[in-house]
């Protein structure tokens, strides 16, 4: 039976890129997935007259929609001259991965988004407002939970998938989901994410409703969309971990400016200092602490060892821009 190879990729959409993709046929059999092309003048991804722009395939994993042995095709966007495209954020970050894959960094993503249907959040009233956030956080119950059914679908796909999901949950406000990536690599935990936030807008075009990553879809006393970053190296799980965690602080703190700028459009929406963040113009780090910029988890900090979450990303992130930042900071 034919394959049909699912090609995906980043665009150059400003000022947050959205994800594309198309199909090709392969042969029955066929495990080395040929590079592709693309019209780049209507993905904003076009220099000058050369509108052809090359997908390089990087990641391939079962298409759990259309299932075996369809497959998806995670794609790096290379120019006509073969150079990785500016909007490719995945090859400097090789570059980056390669240069420390001494440390061993693992990173676990918590992707925070909304369920929307007829503009607005799912399960909420034509006017007015859901009762006030409270209820709705790992809640159970047709009054207190909307989309579960979406959200499961989800979850199986990822795990049919082979992606390295740890998780789902929902969340303070209703409509609003999460699930988590990792533990994973640098270069692997974009790649997953990347093709999970495929498989939910896929999965979403089934019942009509749209998933949205804004930071802040709903104005007012709602909690906004997060992409919280936990991250470790090997020193960090290690006996006595606890030690090269504490020494990272200064170093984020150092580039705290630099992170701000980097971890989504519209972050100072989102890093208030309300709604259990720290505003986006200070920086606090703190155990169990979920107004600080980066909280040690107070299991981590029970056993000496383990990881830090930055809390500062927003939904919107580009997770291969965010990887490359932390390893930089934490590894340079
Ligand atoms: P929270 O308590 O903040 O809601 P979650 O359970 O949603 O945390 O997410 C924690 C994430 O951290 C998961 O994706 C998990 O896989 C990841 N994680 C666990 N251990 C490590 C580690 N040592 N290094 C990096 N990430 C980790
Ligand atoms: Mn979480
Ligand atoms: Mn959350
Ligand atoms: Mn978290």
């Amino acid at each position: 039976m034919a394959i049909k190879a699912e090609y995906i990729w980043v665009d150059g959409a400003e000022p947050v890129k959205t994800l594309r993709s198309k199909t090709k046929i392969l042969a029955d059999g066929t495990t080395d997935y040929p590079d592709w092309g693309f019209d780049g003048s209507s993905t904003n991804q076009a220099e000058g007259h050369a509108s052809d722009c090359i997908l390089k395939p990087v990641f391939s994993c079962p298409d759990p929609i259309r299932g075996n042995p369809h497959v998806l095709v995670l794609c790096e966007v290379y120019d006509a001259e073969g150079n990785a495209h500016s909007t490719n954020t995945r090859a400097p970050l090789r570059e980056v991965a390669e240069r420390h894959a001494a440390h061993e960094a693992w990173y676990g993503i918590e992707q925070e988004y909304v369920m929307f249907e007829d503009n607005r959040p799912l399960g909420w009233p034509i006017s007015g407002y859901p009762a006030p956030q409270g209820p709705f956080y790992c809640g159970v119950g047709a009054d207190e939970v909307f989309g579960r059914e979406i959200a499961e679908e989800h979850m199986d796909a990822c795990l049919e998938a082979g992606l390295k999901l740890s998780g789902i949950n929902a969340e303070v406000m209703p409509g609003q989901w999460e699930f988590q990536i990792g533990p994973a690599g640098p270069l692997e935990v974009g790649d997953h994410m990347v093709v999970a936030r495929w498989l939910l807008y896929r999965i979403g075009e089934d019942y009509g409703v749209t998933m949205t990553l804004d930071p802040k879809p709903v104005r007012g006393d709602w909690n906004g969309s997060g992409a919280h970053t936990n991250f470790s190296t090997k020193a960090m799980r290690e006996e006595g971990g606890m030690e090269a965690i504490l020494a990272s602080m200064p170093k984020f703190e150092a580039r705290a400016d630099i992170h701000i700028a980097n971890y989504g459009p519209g972050i100072e929406q989102r890093l208030t200092g309300l709604h259990e963040t720290c505003s986006y113009k200070e920086f606090r780090y703190g155990v169990g602490h979920r107004g600080a910029s980066i909280r040690i988890p107070l299991q981590v900090a029970q056993a000496g060892k383990g990881y830090l979450e930055d809390r500062r990303p927003n939904s919107n992130i580009d997770p291969y821009v965010v990887a490359r930042l932390m390893l930089e900071t934490v590894c340079d």
